[in-house]
């Protein structure tokens, strides 16, 4: 919780978050390369010529291929044949498990940017699996690497390999080595120690498959007479592709396109459409530059479309989540003045922490 006046860093704060945003940034931005999106065939095509293919995995091509047709048949069939009750339905499993991800994985174990009580961690576990992301743990380490070693070739999705890779590409690509072993270097005992990381780590697999694929496809079936595979390519596929898309964009567009008012020397940038995607997630150049406030942004609440940062202010009025961490105005001005591109206005709102 923040006290009138306190400035970075939190005394409480894990040392090995202290260096998260710090480290990334590139001082003297020459190093900076013109970021444009624009499809360039030719390029695309001499990529593919130099791709090391023997690097490629190919179950998850197969599984994306196949992720993708079944997405594209359940759009066909929400848009002509579904009952609207499943569409709904669909709907709330994009909100809850894009929270199982914005507040689970992100803002709680990732960065521990707030605490939460048992009954909450374990409905956003809940959550996060329904998002099919890759276990807690996993989600975690990988976003702390991408934080400690942005741009580099230890982050697991590095935007100076394309936007292509950054947005699906490195999931699809043996990880770099350098992932693994800073990945292994970093401090991950906080996880270690909770019971809910460590129970839906253990039972991953049976968990995704039953709440990601079955749960969805079972409930408007037996509960409103959904025929079973219109269920299960909307509910199921088509949600599921949609959220990982939605989830992608923050570490390929927000590394491209924006502004940065508070570091200029990164790539994460102030974008809008990421934002919107992502309850809240695409105000990225504040994020690397201030990783431990819960708001992933300056403001809360709807002021920046911030859904999760409403949600988790809820959680918080209702004792589920506490110890919310945020970062002083001086010093967001004072570290804008210094590094940001000019883009910034202090606007001095009353930050309403619970
Ligand atoms: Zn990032
Ligand atoms: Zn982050």
């Amino acid at each position: 919780m923040e006290t009138p006046g306190q400035d970075y860093p939190p005394m409480s704060y894990p040392k090995e978050q202290l260096h998260f945003g710090e480290e990334v940034s590139y001082k003297g931005s020459p190093l900076l390369e013109e970021r444009e999106l624009k499809v360039d065939i030719r390029k695309i095509f001499n990529d593919l010529r130099n791709l090391d293919w023997s690097k490629v995995v190919w179950r998850n091509v197969v599984l994306f291929t196949l992720l993708h047709i079944y997405a594209v048949y359940g759009l066909f069939l929400a848009i002509v044949f579904v009952q609207w009750k499943t569409i709904i339905f669909s709907f709330m499993l994009v909100g809850m498990s894009a929270l199982g991800i914005t507040m689970g994985a992100h803002r709680l174990w990732a960065h521990r940017s707030y605490k939460a009580k048992f009954p909450l961690r374990f409905v956003l576990a809940v959550f996060q699996t329904i998002a099919f992301q890759n276990h807690i743990y996993e989600w975690a380490r990988d976003h702390r690497v991408h934080h400690k070693h942005s741009e580099t070739d230890a982050d697991p999705h590095n935007a100076r390999r394309g936007f292509f890779f950054s947005h699906m590409g490195w999931l699809m690509y043996k990880k770099h080595p350098d992932v693994i072993t800073k990945g292994r270097k970093l401090d991950m005992s906080d996880l270690e120690r909770d019971l809910v990381v460590r129970f839906q780590r253990k039972y991953y697999l049976p968990l995704v498959l039953l709440l990601c694929f079955v749960v969805p496809a079972v409930i408007p079936w037996l509960f409103w007479g959904e025929h079973i595979v219109n269920a299960l390519m909307v509910a199921a596929f088509l949600r599921y592709a949609l959220v990982l898309h939605f989830t992608w964009t923050v570490n390929s567009l927000a590394h491209w396109v924006g502004i940065k008012p508070y570091d200029k020397h990164i790539y994460p940038s102030q974008n809008k459409i990421v934002t919107a995607l992502t309850f809240g997630e695409g105000w990225h150049n504040y994020h690397h530059v201030f990783p431990w406030d819960y708001k992933t942004s300056e403001f809360g609440g709807f002021t920046e479309f911030n859904f999760t940062s409403f949600i988790i202010e809820t959680c918080c009025f209702f004792g589920l989540a506490y110890d919310l961490t945020t970062v002083s105005k001086n010093w967001i001005a004072m570290r804008a003045e210094r590094t940001g591109d000019g883009s910034y206005t202090y606007i001095n709102d009353k930050d309403e922490l619970c």
